[in-house]
């Protein structure tokens, strides 16, 4: 008998953007003449920068040459890209990362959600709420989840640690001890970041009950401040407990080229000593055939000097963004959070409106589309999203209507 898995059917109803899309598609066929600006969705727009796209150029043509034409790629990644990943994001930053941890993939959407796949479905897992969905929806759709309750937006099976402007947006250790710990930082949605001291906790807790810790960095690359760690594995004790995954979409602009990677040290083990890089590399060699030389070529590109010189000029851009509309919103009152560590900004709703009435009121007002934080969990009601990766023009057009509501 045919039957669908069943575990999908306990996802939530509708995705959180495709929502909003609906929302916003209604709004502008009721209104033609107005222009809506979209401060919402998480996608790079500035063009890819010249030094990366040559590497790109320079790997089409690698592939019309007898003498360098590529096959399939190894599936754990080309050697000259694990090597320069190894040397740039971990050793200069004295993080003990060796290039056969290293597992390059076509991105850390697929990684995060795909990570969970080698953990039993009798894991526990706990996520930070507000939380990146992808985390919760691919546990959910392994069956690592009790039964999705309406009334609450809550899964039984999922610990959900609440980030709010009252614990400075670091989860508190929870009552019940999880397995699996997802942690993003800098985060999305919320913006902010760990400090090294607050990461090294949460390190320390892991390893002392035997959890591992899944730690999102995509938004690395954004970070301004000292004292947040670009990688978990900075602090100490972290070989043993943190699995880290890695994107090249916000930094060099990859969100339609694809590339990330995920570190699983070798000293990683479940509680009978299984050690999970065995099980990743056994995973990547089942179910993933290598991603594409061309996107690996591109992704080495970044870490040469002209790469890094372009990549932190495509960063500084977007952050002006971060910082026009965090001074402009705070000059008006708000409770702003972000926007100084990751593109984000975090905004508390003015006199306790709801999310979905905010983002109501900002597209009927303003034309101005972000996200509502209740989207992201139970503890995003009262916040909104907007991000820094529009154009300089719209976002301070964006800036200038909201001046006027
Ligand atoms: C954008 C984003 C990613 C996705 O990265 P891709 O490499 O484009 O798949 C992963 N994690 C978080 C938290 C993100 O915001």
């Amino acid at each position: 008998m045919l039957k669908a898995n069943q575990n999908y059917l306990k996802l939530p109803g509708s995705y959180l953007f495709s929502t909003i899309a609906k929302k916003v598609a209604a709004y502008k066929e009721a209104n033609p003449d107005r222009t809506v600006i979209s401060l919402g969705i998480g996608d790079v727009t500035q063009p890819i920068s010249p030094a990366i796209i040559k590497s790109l150029h320079d790997a089409v043509d690698d592939m019309s040459s007898k003498e360098t034409f590529k096959g399939y790629a190894p599936d754990l990644g080309y050697d000259f890209l694990r090597k320069a990943i190894s040397e740039n994001d971990y050793k200069k930053r004295g993080c003990d990362i060796a290039e056969d941890e290293i597992f390059v993939s076509d991105g850390a959407k697929s990684d995060s959600g795909n990570i969970q796949e080698i953990f039993s479905e009798s894991c526990k897992i706990a996520v930070c709420d507000p939380v990146y969905p992808v985390y919760v929806d691919s546990n959910v759709m392994a069956g690592r989840t009790g039964t999705y309750d309406n009334g609450t937006e809550q899964w039984s099976d999922v610990i959900y640690m609440p980030c709010t402007a009252d614990n400075d947006f670091v989860p508190d250790f929870p009552k019940e001890t999880p397995d699996i710990i997802y942690i993003c930082s800098p985060n999305n949605p919320t913006g902010t970041a760990m400090k090294k001291d607050a990461l090294q906790k949460w390190v320390d807790y892991a390893n002392e009950h035997g959890s591992v810790i899944i730690y999102d960095a995509a938004y690395e690359a954004y970070i301004s401040e000292e004292g947040v760690p670009h990688s978990i594995y900075e602090c100490s004790g972290a070989r043993t407990c943190a699995i880290e995954i890695h994107s090249f979409s916000k930094n060099a602009g990859f969100t339609g080229v694809r590339l990330g990677y995920t570190v699983v040290p070798k000293e990683l083990k479940d509680a009978d000593g299984v050690a999970l890089h065995g099980l990743w590399a056994r995973r990547h060699g089942t179910k993933f055939n290598g991603a594409p030389y061309i996107q690996q070529k591109a992704g080495a590109a970044v870490y040469t000097p002209e790469g890094q010189r372009e990549v932190k000029e495509l960063v500084s851009y977007y952050m002006e963004n971060a910082k026009t509309v965090k001074d402009a919103l705070k000059a008006q009152g708000y409770a702003v959070y972000g926007g100084v560590n990751a593109p984000y900004i975090w905004l508390r709703t003015p006199e306790g409106m709801k999310s979905w009435d905010f983002f109501d009121m900002l597209l009927e007002k303003a034309s101005v589309v972000g996200t509502p934080g209740s989207g992201f969990g139970p503890s995003g009601e009262g916040y909104f999203r907007l991000t820094a990766f529009g154009s300089h023009e719209n976002t301070a057009e964006a800036v200038r209507r909201i001046k006027e509501l």
